[in-house]
């Protein structure tokens, strides 16, 4: 039988009358319920951790970082639960979710290390001028179902160190691995100062739009985003979005065949292509196009898609029924138009769970869908280029702008074109990797504001400037 699941509320776990269902999609049955809180248990956690604010944001920096270690330990103690009951709700590979179970960990021990200094604006003869960091209150974090675990730590472990206390929305698809960690870190975490509630997306605005919530930390779409803007303005909440992206990888003609090919591959296949930083364009040179897209397709062949849980899968499931839809959508679109299918491109109906097939395409135009469009999802469009600023052009002609790759022995060359892309991050020669020390934020469309580092902890904070004068009084 489904367990049933509860929020963590002003240091309790508690429950609702109403549940919502949460279904494994690898094979759509139910497999937990958890609470559906509407405004009422909204109220509750947020009174809760405007309380608690007012101690923990006068609790010295050392002890709170201790806090974050401790909810770390936590995790990692829990490390073989949280990755099955991950994998159970989200539907990535095992392999995946230990990765996330473990990275979630490793982010917040080191986001537990940083530290916001005090500025020195001016020391005269005459005036000592400091700017000094403040928290800004009560957080709302509202956070997707792609990495759900990563995305939460990520909110709560920089929010509570500046000083604020946080009320968090897992998002409805994937709430239970988060829960029970609510449930594990309780005891060693004060009362109110991490709250977790779930409920239907409906509970989203009623976060944006809550008097006594000072910011929003939000990760999820770039229409949702514009939304929870707009929804803040009516009190001028502080906000830090980080949305969608279209992420362009760009192949160089001296790029080793055999060494990237796979590295490519899964720089978009990863967690089934569900991940904002996913290479969803592959710009790869007419010299080297035929070899390449050949290595790909041998790497994708030798990948099984299945169930998560099951050992050998590479590639799990799509999350839920509305982006399974979406992504059938896609491909049926790229079917219409008679683009070239290099592998897969068929969708079984028969059987349950959101299976799609790893499926690549041979060099669609520019303006199919596949490539104009976030695909979130096991589809990648490899397209054929010719110059480094043609290529930059391609890149860049997108509303979003997250991430981006170059790929080359070349390093020069390739920061030379990583300095021309309108994106918040570049690798060259690697794909994914986000460091807790380096802000990461999106350009136009992708994002507002940025997460990590000194920059990301920052934002959880108000700036306030205090001068002295020094020959006033003498
Ligand atoms: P989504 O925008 O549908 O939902 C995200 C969260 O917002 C969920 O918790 C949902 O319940 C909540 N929500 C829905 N409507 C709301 C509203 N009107 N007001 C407030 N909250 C609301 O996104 P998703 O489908 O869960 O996630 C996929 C998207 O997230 C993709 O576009 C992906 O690129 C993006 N994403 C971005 C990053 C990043 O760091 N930039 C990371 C992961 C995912």
């Amino acid at each position: 039988m489904a367990e049933q699941y509860r929020n963590l509320i002003d240091g309790e776990m508690v429950s609702t009358a109403k549940t919502l269902d949460v279904i494994n999609p690898a094979n759509e049955q139910v497999v937990g319920h958890v609470p559906a809180c509407g405004a009422e248990e909204l109220d509750r956690a947020v009174a809760a951790a405007r309380r608690a604010f007012k101690t923990w944001s006068k609790t010295p920096v050392d002890d709170r970082r201790k806090v974050i270690q401790a909810m770390a330990g936590v995790i990692q103690a829990n490390f073989d639960e949280l990755y099955r009951l991950l994998t159970t709700e989200q539907g990535k590979p095992h392999a995946q979710a230990q990765y996330e179970i473990g990275g979630a960990s490793a982010m917040m021990n080191a986001q537990s290390t940083l530290t916001l200094e005090d500025t020195i604006n001016e020391d005269s003869d005459t005036r000592l001028s400091r700017t000094r960091r403040v928290p800004v209150g009560v957080v709302g974090g509202i956070v997707p179902w792609n990495f759900p675990v990563l995305m939460a730590v990520q909110k709560i472990a920089p929010a509570i160190l500046s000083g604020c206390t946080i009320v968090l929305k897992p998002s409805p698809f994937t709430p239970l691995t988060t829960l029970r960690i609510a449930e594990l870190i309780k005891d060693v975490v004060p009362a109110g100062v991490v709250n977790i509630i779930t409920g239907e997306d409906s509970l989203g605005p009623l976060i944006t739009a809550h008097p006594d919530i000072d910011k929003i930390t939000f990760t999820g779409s770039t229409a949702t985003g514009k939304k929870i803007m707009e929804g803040a303005s009516k009190d001028l909440k502080r906000i830090t979005l980080e949305l969608g992206g279209n992420d362009a990888s760009i192949v160089l003609p001296d790029a080793d065949v055999k060494k990237v090919a796979e590295q490519l591959f899964w720089s978009s296949f990863t967690n089934a292509g569900q991940i904002c930083v996913a290479a969803k364009r592959i710009y790869i040179h007419e010299d080297i196009y035929d070899e390449m897209s050949a290595a790909i397709a041998e790497v994708a062949r030798a990948v099984t898609v299945g169930d998560g849980a099951n050992q050998g899968t590479g590639v799990g499931p799509i999350q839920n029924k509305k982006q399974f839809d979406r992504v059938c959508e896609l491909i049926q679109d790229a079917k219409d138009n008679g683009y070239k299918f290099l592998v897969g491109g068929n969708i079984d109906p028969s059987g349950s769970g959101y299976y799609v097939p790893i499926t690549i395409l041979d060099n669609p135009p520019e303006d199919a869908r596949i490539v104009a469009e976030e695909q979130f999802g096991p589809v990648m469009p490899l397209m054929k280029f010719s110059t480094d600023e043609e290529v930059i052009v391609r890149a860049n002609n997108s509303d979003y702008g997250l991430a981006g790759a170059v790929w080359t022995k070349d390093t020069d060359r390739g920061v030379k074109i990583a300095e021309q892309l309108e994106t918040g991050t570049v690798w060259i020669n690697e794909f994914l990797h986000l460091s807790p020390f380096a802000p990461f934020g999106g350009h136009k469309q992708s994002g507002f504001g940025a997460e990590y580092g000194v920059e990301g902890l920052k934002e959880f904070t108000y700036s306030q400037v205090i001068t002295v004068k020094k020959d006033a009084l003498v």
